[in-house]
């Protein structure tokens, strides 16, 4: 017993997120958080910056120069750059950490309903960034776990995990997914919908940086108690000059609804089909909203209004996934069947 325990002690989880990648190192907790962004030249095809400082390169960058994300849509859709992130962030925790890192066995997170080819896109990556062995675990599992459901149990458990690029819908029971949605909208979207809004109301462009923002500050999903507006500088469409604006609340959430709705009727859609006992259990207990894009003003009143059931809001949605993965290490025992194995080829 003692053997096996020593052995996974230096093992790793791995949420790749569209947004962000995090690490969590067994018995240490969440050592890397950075965004999943990679700043290329486009010329050479060499990678300038990783991490937080691709992401503040992002609209500052000269023309050669792109700032990628390789997991767009949730899924691999750049191999060679996800395999050299991986590795970027695996020598960092090395380098922090010598003692941990002795090729571990690592648990990444992988959205649900992906391609044999997808999965095995993730293993290799994770491979050859260094894992001696690596386990995939589905995202909506993994965040259920870290958001402590009991997954395991023939309890149905509903989660819904609003990423950067995806968002994710699933019914869980006896450590399986029941039912489940993947859309390709979720928090990106949601700051898209902010510099359109700009552009349409203002006539003023501004940057991915300062839409997110304005969306964090002040995006909401259902009326706030009291309208909050704040000044916003961009680019005038019409003069090229420098302007300053102030955007509120209310307009903009009309810009955000869109999105919101689909979020709001992927659940209820796998609400209606799931199987009744299971709808019983999560009246009971509950809906779970987490990832980044959960944090969304009044999206849980707005899901509770849509859907008549109780809403909570995960503590830390954007560790969720990566904290579930970590649980997962620490107890293979009671998660050995919510890890999935590729099928060989
Ligand atoms: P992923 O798992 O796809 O990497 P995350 O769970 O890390 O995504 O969430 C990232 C998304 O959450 C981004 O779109 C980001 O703008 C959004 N987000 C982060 N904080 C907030 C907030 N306070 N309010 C609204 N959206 C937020
Ligand atoms: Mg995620």
């Amino acid at each position: 017993m003692r053997k096996i325990k020593q052995l996974w002690s230096h093992d790793v989880g791995v949420d790749l997120g569209t947004a962000n990648t995090l690490v969590y190192v067994r018995g240490q907790g969440v050592i890397i958080d950075e965004p999943s962004v990679v700043a290329i030249n486009k010329t050479t095809k060499d990678i300038i910056a990783i991490g937080s400082e691709a992401k503040d390169m992002i609209g500052k960058t000269p023309a050669q120069i792109q700032a990628a994300r390789p997991l767009v849509d949730g899924v691999v859709s750049d191999f060679e750059i996800t395999e050299r992130m991986l590795k970027f962030f695996f020598t960092k925790l090395h380098k922090e950490h010598p003692v941990i890192w002795q090729r571990p066995r690592v648990v990444v997170g992988i959205p649900s309903g992906v391609t044999e080819v997808e999965k095995r896109a993730v293993e290799n990556a994770s491979t050859s960034a260094g894992a001696r062995e690596t386990y995939l675990i589905e995202e909506p599992l993994a965040a259920a776990v870290g958001c402590r459901l009991p997954v395991t149990s023939s309890t149905g458990s509903m989660i819904v995990d609003i990423g950067g690029g995806t968002t994710e819908v699933a019914v869980m029971s006896l450590g399986g997914i029941v039912v489940s949605r993947s859309l390709r909208t979720a928090g990106d979207e949601l700051t898209e919908s902010v510099m359109q809004y700009l552009r349409d109301e203002f006539s003023i462009s501004i940057g991915e940086r300062t839409a997110e923002n304005i969306k964090i500050k002040i995006g909401s999903a259902h009326p706030l108690k009291k309208v909050q507006s704040m000044s916003v500088r961009g680019r005038d469409l019409i003069t090229g000059m420098p302007k300053e604006v102030t955007v509120s609340s209310d307009q903009l959430r009309m810009y955000l609804m869109k999105t919101v709705r689909g979020i709001v009727e992927a659940v209820k859609t796998t609400l209606e089909e799931t199987p009744p006992e299971l709808v019983s259990d999560i009246m009971e207990n509950g809906i779970v909203l987490t990832g980044g894009g959960s944090l969304l003003q009044n999206l849980d009143l707005l899901v509770e209004q849509e859907t008549k059931m109780k809403v909570t809001k995960a503590d830390d949605p954007l560790q969720s996934v990566v904290r579930g993965a970590g649980l997962v290490l620490e107890d293979r025992e009671s998660f050995d069947a919510i890890l999935i194995t590729t099928e060989e080829s």
